[in-house]
């Protein structure tokens, strides 16, 4: 095995991601043994495959969201946070949406914030219309352009 305990509890080797003392008392030890990742970057690791892969995973101002695409899951804030009901975002990868269902993750830690940037916004009801036309010209260009990726 190439990271020891220490103390009981601890590993050897600090954490490769931010450079702090994994410390073993989470449920998903073995994760964190395997990755030599402390639990909060084991977390927000996960968190990064997600927002690399799932158009529903968006940061808008450094802090990440889930969109929970099931209107009868109601999201319900940790303590702390607040969200405006019905929001509405944009997002270049989905488009402009209204009254998204949004899963507060949480603050994008300061070692993760060049890998999750921000990809979408609020839009206030004054710039709706704006986003519209963004919405409607990238439809246009989507049509025109298919995708070759
Ligand atoms: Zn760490």
């Amino acid at each position: 095995m190439e990271n020891n305990f220490t103390k009981v509890g601890q590993l050897e080797k600090p954490c490769v991601d931010c450079g702090k003392v994994i410390h073993l008392n989470q449920a998903n030890n073995q994760q964190l043994i395997e990755s030599n990742l402390c639990a909060r970057c084991y977390h927000w690791t996960e968190w990064f495959k997600r927002y690399k892969t799932d158009n529903n995973t968006i940061c808008i101002s450094g802090f990440l969201y889930q969109i929970i695409e099931d209107p009868m899951i109601q999201v319900t804030c940790p303590p702390g946070f607040t969200l405006a009901p019905n929001p509405v975002i944009y997002t270049p990868k989905i488009g402009l949406k209204e009254d998204v269902n949004l899963y507060p993750v949480g603050l994008v830690p300061s070692n993760f914030k060049d890998r999750i940037i921000n990809n979408a916004v609020f839009v206030s009801d004054e710039d709706k219309h704006l986003f519209q036309a963004i919405n409607s010209l990238t439809n246009e260009n989507k049509r025109r352009k298919p995708k070759t990726e």
